[in-house]
């Protein structure tokens, strides 16, 4: 049985994906590296406890006699790459972590496996033949659009935040272990998640938890920016599809085609939470307010997912009104309401 190694699996997507890659994949073990910051949770991973084909090991994506451990005593033949400090707002108050963990905690891992898996440029072991590093990236590293047009995988990188600068450094370096030491690599590029297990200090979360509360629901701006929402458990089947049967050293995107920009995110929520928890008076869009935008606020994300759709055949299966139902539903259980 194979054993693959997925870092940050405590985090928002890594705990969404976990559970449904090892129900899925009965054939392989999951060794779960995460070092619990305050952004790892493993009570999201509850129902894993006890489960035979997985291990978690609490520790630092950067401590290379860590890794280099885990590596020889599970014998890792396979790593989803998830770890990261992933929230933009605190980059840019302390972008040293980000690069620190994002830039050479990636060098760590994929240095790691190389010297693992071959045995000199271009030349696997015997053993470790098909051995692959994903890594799971954002679309963030393309920058910001205007009125029209997609990201692309060939969309020229123009980082925007010290998070998204630190995410475009990691993705660099693993493609230069595919180009010059052969490495088998796959990057995925993501637009923005939501869905279950999210951390609270992200939009959707603080959106319906500041509404229940009877809090401002504070809005950056005027509200304008869009994303291109994705559900986290499509990411997580398009994340499987590339790790499995993607093509060596490429890069996949992948997003919803669900631009919407945070008014009518806020808007829907309200709207829904009006029906399932009606306030005693009024709406909760009444409670929506405006606060001052972040500093260098990208204005537009979107993505042109047709790679990962038409060579790989993935196809995301919510689209936003339907994801944010099961998403509102699964947060008012987390707060007992
Ligand atoms: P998250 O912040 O919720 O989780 C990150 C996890 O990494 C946490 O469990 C944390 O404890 C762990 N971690 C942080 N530093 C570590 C270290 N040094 N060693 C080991 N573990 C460490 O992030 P997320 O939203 O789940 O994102 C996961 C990945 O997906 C990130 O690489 C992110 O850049 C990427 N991504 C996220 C989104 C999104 O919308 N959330 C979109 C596209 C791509």
């Amino acid at each position: 049985m194979q054993t693959i190694l997925i870092t940050g699996g405590a985090g928002f997507i890594g705990s969404n994906f976990v559970p449904y890659f090892i129900e899925n994949n009965p054939e392989v073990k999951v060794v779960n590296l995460d070092l619990l910051t305050y952004a790892g949770d493993l009570s999201n991973l509850s129902e894993l406890e006890g489960h035979e084909r997985y291990t978690f090991i609490k520790g630092d994506i950067r401590d290379r006699s860590l890794v280099e451990g885990i590596f020889e005593e599970h014998d890792i033949t396979g790593v989803i790459h998830f770890a990261a400090e992933s929230h933009v707002d605190n980059s840019i108050k302390n972008p040293g972590v980000f690069v620190e963990t994002n830039v050479n905690g990636t060098f760590v891992l994929i240095d790691v496996a190389f010297k693992k898996w071959m045995e000199k440029p271009f030349q696997f072991k015997e053993a470790y033949k098909g051995c692959r590093f994903h890594h799971v990236s954002t679309d963030e590293v393309y920058g910001t659009l205007g009125e029209t047009g997609l990201f692309t995988e060939t969309t020229p990188y123009a980082p925007n935040s010290p998070y998204s600068a630190s995410k475009a450094a990691s993705d660099m370096i693993v493609r230069s272990y595919h180009h010059t030491y052969g490495m088998n690599t796959v990057i995925t590029n993501c637009s923005n998640n939501y869905g279950p297990k999210q951390h609270d200090e992200k939009l959707i979360p603080t959106v319906i938890r500041k509404a229940l509360n009877g809090e401002n629901i504070p809005i950056y701006g005027d509200g304008k920016n869009i994303r291109d929402w994705l559900y986290v458990l499509d990411h997580c089947t398009g994340i499987e599809l590339a790790y499995q049967k993607g093509r060596s050293g490429e890069v996949y995107n992948v997003g919803g085609k669900n631009e919407r920009n945070n008014n009518y995110i806020a808007h829907s929520i309200c709207e829904q939470l009006d029906v399932l928890k009606p306030k005693a008076s009024g709406s909760y869009k009444d409670q929506i307010t405006y606060v001052e935008d972040r500093a260098g606020h990208d204005r537009r994300y979107a993505i042109d997912a047709s790679k990962l759709e038409g060579e790989l055949g993935w196809k995301a299966a919510e689209n936003f009104e339907t994801g944010i139902k099961k998403t509102i539903k699964w947060y008012l259980k987390k707060y007992d309401l």
